[in-house]
């Protein structure tokens, strides 16, 4: 087996691949990316997959014109080979009812952002004042104890996302893992994000290398500093440096 055969590639988006930007539609994508990540996917047999907390048509919009293998929403839906599983909105009526009181209670706040996702919903609070960020976050976890044991609350960088109990980030490795060409190899998961730290206790759990993005408390193995340094090293291994995870820095 070559060592290329040997390692699956995941990879978060916001924070990892791209600079995090004041509003979530802003990122901006180095050009220099999409055609890296298209290599080192060939290079890796096809086991690159992009797992995020986008849905998959927004991640498809930012890497266009790529189509990648891609677990969006935390995992709540997920596409291998070109085929989407998972995610309708209808599917979720309960959230449903959650978002439209998010808009309601939010309402009176500056520059809190609703992200409806269908199955998830994120409140955004980055551009706020501090008091109304405060008053953002207790809202959005009043409105995740009131939906129940089906969905959970994340919180992230100035965000609070309510999605789906089973879907996480961790489930959606494994299911990835599952089948071909993802199967039998050793899963590599770059993320920055406190939403991250759960894949990163299964990838470790299941013998793979978990690499953190950034400052902060991690149980990630390896850390990398920001995400010039991710997209410098994607690079160097798609133009054919050898691929050893181990050798990056501890964390
Ligand atoms: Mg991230």
């Amino acid at each position: 087996m070559s060592e290329t055969a040997d390692y699956a590639l995941f990879l978060d988006f916001d924070g990892t691949l791209v600079e995090i930007a004041p509003r979530p539609d802003a990122v901006q994508v180095d050009p220099s990316l999409v055609p890296a990540l298209e290599r080192l996917r060939e290079r890796l047999g096809g086991a690159l997959a992009i797992v995020t907390g986008r849905p998959v048509a927004v991640i498809d919009d930012f890497l266009n014109p790529a189509r990648f293998d891609v677990a969006g929403l935390h995992g709540v839906e997920r596409r291998v080979d070109g085929t989407l599983s998972g995610g309708r909105p209808e599917d979720h009526p309960d959230l449903r009812a959650g978002v439209e009181r998010l808009h309601a209670e939010t309402a009176r706040y500056e520059s809190v952002l609703i992200e409806d996702k269908g199955a998830s919903v994120a409140v955004h609070w980055r551009l706020a004042a501090p008091g109304d960020a405060q008053a953002a976050e207790e809202i959005v976890k009043a409105v995740a104890a009131d939906l129940g044991s089906a969905y959970r609350l994340q919180l992230g960088k100035a965000v609070g996302e309510i999605v789906p109990a089973a879907a996480t980030k961790g489930h959606a490795i494994r299911a990835f893992l599952e089948a071909a060409p993802y199967t039998g190899r050793r899963a590599i998961f770059l993320g920055d994000d406190r939403t991250d730290e759960i894949a990163f206790a299964s990838v470790n759990e299941d013998g793979g290398i978990s690499v953190r993005i950034g400052d902060g408390e991690t149980v990630a193995s390896r850390r990398l500093a920001d995400p010039a340094v991710v997209r410098a090293l994607i690079a160097a291994w798609a133009e054919g440096a050898p691929i050893d995870p181990d050798a990056l820095p501890a964390a």
